[in-house]
């Protein structure tokens, strides 16, 4: 392409030095090949060879050492041995020595929870942090995610690939007949990519909503329907938090070995996805404890939360503190209960992980779970649980994208792919804490070094002072 921009900078030079600007027509066929020439360029422009680079494709558990990665745009075009006499034809030239490529995160399990500052900021956090997929689960009285989708796809708005359910539906706003029709009907208009439902929905309305999104291909997701028998919850495509599975059980079944096996086969039969979300919970544990309650003055990531996000979450208006903390159910009180359950959801999420069921990375982000930071630390209890670091990992990129029904762009570093990527400086297979060590990601086919990432991360700085 560079060659052909050169023979019109040629034939455009020629022209200007020959005839000039005097004879109207040339001066049309300069500007047009002036326009051409400039659209050639734009193109050499998106060019962006990643060299030396070792690549985690992620299709499987493979380190491909020493790779050239070719992007134009957007578009992974090649992948190919490093070789140190190539000649770089493109604009930018990123220098991979010793680095890892891998696939963008994915956020499984979003919220936009303030108004003030706006949906900007999560997504400077969001990006900053490599995260390059995000599925939103919930639409306020006060958002639009269609339209904050639609800017993000035509390049009006930075930002992730974006997914997002309708409005968050539990018995308050869905509880008849004519409800489940109408709630189906306005995601059907909308377009929006799901249908996110609230626990303990009445039986006949939960039927009726799945039945009637079926008529028109409208995914169904959500928590557990937890009054009714598993199999109930197993016609959704996706069941969020892991915790639901705490409810769905009683105490003799969560303790029962067999049953729990067998209920997993149940589970992976249906191939219902599991969402986690166990970050959350250990933040919800925190709030009940005064000693790792406080301590959280501490957390180094609370620096990206709003000042007036901070001040209520630090206080004992947070809603734990305030509804949970010291409560006694069943004679037993709040904090070692919620202990004992979340000691039990890291055994079932790793027994779902032994069993192959699919399971994807969210965060659920509120209070001190901050938008991107919080992605990695539910990295880490999923490594607590006992996941290798590539089932993390799989959990984040190819099954997200599989999920999606994205994978034939997106998921894994291959040719013909999206370029949605994250440079790291350590081996994430070696170790899942070295998701942390970005040194840049590529968004959309844009290069986004460790210095711009730096700069959205103080952006988000500046607005809480
Ligand atoms: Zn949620």
């Amino acid at each position: 392409m560079q060659f052909i921009a050169r023979i019109l900078t040629l034939i455009l030079s020629f022209l200007i030095t020959n005839f000039g600007f005097r004879n109207f027509h040339k001066f049309k066929l300069t500007i047009l090949l002036f326009g051409l020439i400039t659209g050639v360029y734009g193109q050499v422009n998106d060019t962006i060879s990643i060299e030396n680079v070792n690549v985690i494709p992620m299709d499987k558990e493979i380190n491909l050492k020493n790779q050239n990665v070719l992007i134009a745009d957007g578009k992974i075009i090649s992948i190919e041995p490093f070789k140190r006499e190539a000649i770089h034809t493109s604009h930018q030239v990123i220098d991979g020595t010793g680095k890892y490529l891998m696939p963008g995160f994915s956020e499984m399990h979003y919220h936009w929870r303030n108004k003030q500052g706006g949906i900007d900021r999560d997504f400077k956090l969001l990006v900053a942090n490599g995260v390059t997929t995000v599925r939103n689960m919930a639409e306020y009285d006060w958002q639009d995610h269609m339209s904050i989708k639609d800017s993000i796809q035509k390049d009006k708005k930075f930002g992730p690939n974006y997914f997002t359910t309708g409005p968050y539906l539990n018995s308050n706003n869905l509880n008849t007949i004519e409800d489940a029709i109408a709630v189906v009907n306005l995601h059907k208009d909308k377009d929006y990519d799901f249908i996110k439902l609230a626990d303990n929905l009445n039986k006949v309305v939960y039927l009726k909503v799945l039945e009637e999104a079926q008529k028109y291909h409208i995914p169904v997701i959500g928590h557990a329907q937890r009054e009714m028998p598993l199999e109930f919850s197993l016609r959704m495509k996706s069941i969020e938090h892991v915790e639901e599975f705490v409810y769905v059980f009683n105490n003799e079944q969560r303790k029962d070995t067999l049953f729990l096996k067998q209920v997993i086969k149940q589970i992976k039969a249906t191939r219902t996805v599991v969402v986690p979300t166990l970050v959350v919970f250990d933040f919800i544990i925190k709030c009940l404890d005064d000693q790792t309650f406080f301590k959280l003055n501490e957390y180094k990531n609370a620096q990206y939360m709003l000042t007036s996000d901070f001040k209520y979450w630090y206080s004992d208006e947070n809603p734990f503190r305030k509804n949970l903390k010291g409560k006694v159910t069943d004679g037993m009180d709040a904090l070692p209960r919620l202990e004992g359950y979340f000691e039990w959801m890291k055994t079932f999420t790793k027994m779902l992980a032994d069993a192959n069921v699919p399971l994807m990375t969210g965060s659920d982000t509120f209070g001190f779970v901050v938008p991107g930071f919080s992605l990695h630390e539910e990295f880490q209890f999923l490594n607590e649980c006992g996941l290798t670091p590539f089932e993390i990992l799989k959990a984040t990129t190819i099954t997200p994208a599989k999920y999606l029904n994205t994978i034939a762009t997106e998921g894994t570093v291959s040719v013909g792919k999206n370029a949605n990527l994250v440079l790291l400086n350590n081996n994430p297979i070696d170790d899942i804490k070295n998701t942390q060590t970005i040194e840049g990601v590529i968004l959309k086919g844009k290069w986004l070094d460790r210095e711009k990432l730096n700069s959205l991360l103080e952006d988000v700085q500046s607005l809480n002072k």
